[in-house]
């Protein structure tokens, strides 16, 4: 694989057969993620079957559910939805007779006169006036048209909510029986919503790793402890933009890769990264820069939503990103990387830490044929990877789901073989499946990182070997 960025696809109708899914493997999707905003589990444990059935041997792909998590939505509208027009004066709240009817208290409470509230996609604005009876009047801002159930929030209000719903819940009990490798959560507001999302994973399966999506302003004050307890991060370009200024959004994404990269967590940028794409054989050159810059900020992996799952051009999309992907990476700079290395030089780099950096280091010296890490859990692949090496980074692991898991993080590439007894045989096993399976060529220089002895998740040792 020439690529390091990893692309993840939301399944939808748009790519419910085998066949589709067979194309999106062969086009290039690393991450399958499941939308539990729409759909039912009957279809997805059908994609989850497919996609393991495809999956490749070497790098399989991840399976992602996302829980739709505390969403706000308005009401049941006439049938063709409702067209709001710019000054126009409506009604809104649980009352009888509103033009637009909210019926979730948690939002409601947060209403008071002055409030913006953004419907749908943000499109359409509306002002709140005062209270009359049960509903606010308010005043449409910007205008559009809002159909049944569309999302509801406002802009710079906290409203208490829990950060779990009984429905997602119930979608963690179905995740988990369909064994998925991630479970990502929406609207995370603090670490300890995650601690909460372990508790409840970990009453069915503790190997499904879990995914914060930073998507509220609180979510993004607490990132240097959400990062603590979390396995991924989604940077949720989508609600971010309702719930700061436009303006803001490329900033925080910016942090938030930075903030992740350094912590040593993978991390996805998402949402409208080929938006027009649902609707075109072709991206516009806004979206093409955006992905491109999104790779030279050093995400992880990219994500497909609308595009892939209900859009018009679902494989077009995913070979567009690739090709963009591969066109950007060679002008990545680990610079930020490098400099959080030297700075923390002084005082907090473990030894672990301090092998992968030089892992890096040599693979840019070396130049070998590929960068090998042999990990139990997944920490030395990641921590490897973290670095940004100039080497395809090929991953010998145990674990099924550890093996899953990395299908996420930059550039690595992981095979699974059987558990050795130490960490000789171990690299020697590495070595010769990634020969069998032609990633390597005999009389190549590799790099080689592990720990000794096996199994005790201690990153100690570099090695530099021929293939022999
Ligand atoms: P969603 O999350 O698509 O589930 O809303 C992503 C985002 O908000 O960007
Ligand atoms: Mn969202």
């Amino acid at each position: 694989m020439k690529r390091r960025t990893k692309i993840v696809c939301t399944l939808g109708p748009a790519v419910d057969s085998r066949a589709k899914i067979k194309q999106l493997i062969a086009a290039g999707m690393n991450v399958a993620r499941l939308n539990c905003s729409h759909g039912d589990w009957e279809t997805r444990r059908r994609w989850i079957k497919w996609v393991r059935d495809l999956s490749p041997e070497i790098a399989p792909i991840a399976i992602l559910a996302d829980l739709q998590g505390p969403k706000f939505r308005i009401g049941i509208l006439p049938e063709d939805g409702l067209h709001l027009t710019m000054g126009q004066s409506i009604s809104v709240g649980p009352g009888p007779g509103a033009t637009m009817p909210v019926n979730q208290p948690e939002i409601f409470k947060a209403f008071a006169n002055g409030c913006r509230v953004l419907l749908g996609d943000g499109n359409v604005e509306l002002k709140l006036g005062d209270k009359e009876g049960e509903n606010f009047v308010a005043k449409v801002v910007s205008d559009g048209l809002v159909k049944s159930r569309q999302g509801i929030t406002l802009v710079n209000r906290i409203f208490d909510v829990p950060p779990m719903t009984d429905k997602d819940r119930e979608d963690i009990g179905h995740a988990c029986a369909a064994g998925v490798d991630y479970i990502a959560l929406s609207y995370v507001k603090e670490a300890d919503d995650i601690v909460l999302l372990r508790h409840e994973v970990n009453k069915l399966d503790p190997s499904i790793g879990l995914c914060a999506k930073i998507e509220t302003r609180e979510a993004i004050q607490d990132l240097h402890n959400i990062l603590k307890v979390v396995d991924l991060v989604m940077v949720a370009r989508g609600d971010l933009g309702l719930q700061m200024d436009i303006e803001d959004v490329p900033i925080m994404q910016k942090k938030i890769i930075d903030m992740c990269t350094w912590a040593g967590k993978p991390v996805i940028t998402a949402t409208q990264m080929l938006e027009s794409m649902i609707e075109n054989p072709r991206p516009t050159r806004a979206e093409a820069t955006d992905v491109a810059n999104a790779v030279l900020d050093g995400t992880d992996a990219i994500m497909l939503s609308g595009e892939t799952a209900s859009g018009e051009y679902p494989i077009e999309c995913v070979k567009t990103m690739v090709r963009i992907a591969e066109k950007a990476e060679p002008l990545f700079v680990r610079s930020r990387i490098e400099k959080h290395f030297q700075e923390n030089a002084h005082n907090h780099i473990g030894h672990q830490e301090a092998i992968a950096h030089s892992v890096a280091d040599l693979a840019s010296l070396l130049k070998p044929a590929a960068v090998i890490s042999t990990t139990v859990s997944g920490n030395t692949a990641r921590l490897v990877s973290k670095y940004r090496p100039k080497a395809p980074l090929l991953c010998a692991t145990y674990d099924e789901r550890t093996q899953a898991r990395l299908g996420v993080c930059w550039g690595v590439e992981a095979i699974r073989l059987p558990t050795p007894r130490a960490t000789e045989e171990g690299v020697r096993n590495a070595v010769g499946a990634f020969v069998k399976h032609k990633r390597l060529k005999k009389g190549s220089l590799v790099l080689i990182t592990a720990g000794v002895p096996f199994g005790e998740g201690n990153t100690n040792l570099i090695l530099t070997q021929v293939v022999e």
